[in-house]
């Protein structure tokens, strides 16, 4: 068992139980705030014996004191939560004497334990994230310090990891008189709107395992995300292996702006076309309707609140409608394609080009590249991702002339040499597919594997290009239009 998945539900929790949700969401942003403080004043601490100029031995166990790893962290507020800071009471006794009584955090037998502690799981990996990016260890954009969590009544999640005792498992799927339920310990068994069955039944199997939840709350609505290590997927639906040293049948996909996505191979056959729904474009007059609605509103108000509120469900109902979509996509093309090759895109050089950032954003290209990666990983499929320099769409698929301009506004390739008349993104998957069949060669292709291994756009940084990338380092004609000209955000 080596895939990692995750089953989301919808929640339907009862008063009460959204009461308890939202009070462990609560206690999460509480742990987390707290750690974050321990750690900031023991810095502090050590930084004042510095400039008291104490002596070497104090200040080295003021340093050593400084919580950073998860552990010392959850240590330190274990010790927190137990001592007189966290609470206290005062009690008079009969003679009139008053005594204080340590009672420490009331209100932490009401929560699970865990749950703070996943609080103190988190400030270390924001603490580990945030060093390894200074010191230049960690690829992509710069990490920045860990910061307070504010509150917000529309946002915000706790996690849980699943403890197992035998047959038994604190983290449960439905129960013998409730099948679309949860069962969650200290909170209890909450309904879910979605069927249970493929998760259940994968468990029952002994197909999969539950490792961890993660509630989340959104506008009044709440989810739960349950991740499982599952087994591999059938060996009916997964691709066949290739002989070695076999280059052929690779299917190049190419991001289009007018289609989302399509793809064809290296003699330009089209195998997929897909246009992208303008969730964005058509809901976009919508949110700035709202927006606008929200900025109108005085700060603080009741109206600001709701109108909030408004937007918030607007940007959700979009991003769901479009994950969806991608989801479909991505099946569609990791079921048909053992082979398939994506361009590799300066994801972060053309979100800092304003006029395309929208485009490029509603496509959500980077998100579907994740997806196609993983799934196909999962299938034995292999995925390539071509060179950043390839110019795939000013290449001729038929005889590799290569165009010195092409605007955005041409929608045919059509080639001076050889006469090549082909749709344009049609060209750039060929191109793709036939780059592919040149640059790899049979067993060499565990590209795609060490691909699979985390998000493609991590990939594409691995050179160095960060968020301050220029726009003019990508090829224009691979941003899809006269870069130059464009006013770099
Ligand atoms: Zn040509």
């Amino acid at each position: 068992m080596a895939r990692h998945t995750t089953f989301r539900f919808r929640l339907d929790p009862t008063v009460e139980q959204s009461v308890a949700l939202a009070r462990h969401v609560g206690a999460a942003r509480f742990a987390y705030n707290q750690c974050l403080r321990l750690h900031l004043d023991a810095r502090e601490h050590h930084r004042a014996l510095i400039r008291r100029g104490a002596d070497a031995d104090t200040m080295d166990r003021a340093r050593d004191a400084v919580p950073w790893s998860r552990f010392s962290l959850i240590n330190a507020l274990n010790r927190w939560k137990a001592s007189e800071d966290a609470g206290r009471r005062f009690l008079v006794t009969g003679g009139g004497v008053t005594q204080v009584e340590v009672t420490g955090l009331a209100w932490r037998g009401e929560v699970l334990a865990e749950v703070l502690e996943e609080g103190a799981v988190d400030v270390s990996r924001g603490l580990a994230a945030w060093t390894a990016s200074r010191s230049g260890k960690r690829t992509g954009p710069r990490v920045g310090h860990p910061r307070f969590k504010k509150k917000n009544h529309t946002a915000g999640s706790f996690r849980m990891r699943n403890r197992t005792r035998g047959n038994w498992s604190s983290i449960r799927v439905g129960t013998a008189d409730c099948l679309r339920s949860v069962t969650l310990p200290k909170i209890g068994t909450l309904r879910v709107q979605e069927d249970t069955r493929r998760l259940r039944r994968m468990i029952a199997n002994g197909r999969a395992r539950i490792l961890q939840a993660t509630i989340t709350r959104g506008v009044r609505r709440w989810w739960i995300s349950i991740t499982v290590e599952a087994a591999e997927v059938h060996p009916a639906i997964q691709h066949p292996a290739r002989p070695a040293h076999d280059t052929t049948g690779w299917v190049g996909v190419d991001r289009g702006l007018h289609a989302l996505v399509v793809a064809g191979t290296r003699d330009g056959t089209e195998t997929l076309r897909v246009q992208a729904p303008k969730v964005l474009a058509v809901g976009l007059r919508q949110q700035r309707r709202l927006a606008r609605a929200v900025s109108r509103k005085k700060r603080g108000s009741m109206g600001r609140r709701k109108a909030t509120t408004r937007l918030a469900r607007h940007h959700l109902r979009v991003r769901d409608t479009r994950q969806r979509f991608l989801h479909q996509v991505s099946n569609q093309l990791v079921k048909t394609h053992d082979r398939l090759v994506l361009e590799d895109l300066n994801i972060t050089g053309i979100m800092s080009n304003r006029r395309l950032a929208r485009a490029v954003g509603d496509a959500a290209w980077g998100e579907l590249a994740r997806q196609i990666t993983y799934k196909q990983h999962w299938r034995n499929g292999q995925v390539v991702i071509a060179d950043r320099w390839f110019p795939s769409s000013k290449t001729c698929s038929s005889c590799g002339h290569v165009k010195k301009v092409l605007s955005l506004r041409e929608r045919t390739y059509t080639c001076g040499h050889c006469g090549l008349v082909r749709d344009r993104d049609l060209n750039a998957a060929a191109n793709l597919a036939a780059w592919a069949e040149d640059h790899t060669r049979g067993e060499e292709v565990q590209d795609g594997d060490r691909q699979a291994a985390g998000p493609v756009i991590n990939a594409c940084r691995r050179d160095g290009t960060g968020p301050h990338t220029r726009v003019s380092e990508t090829s224009p004609d691979d941003a899809g239009t006269p870069a130059q000209t464009a006013p770099a955000a």
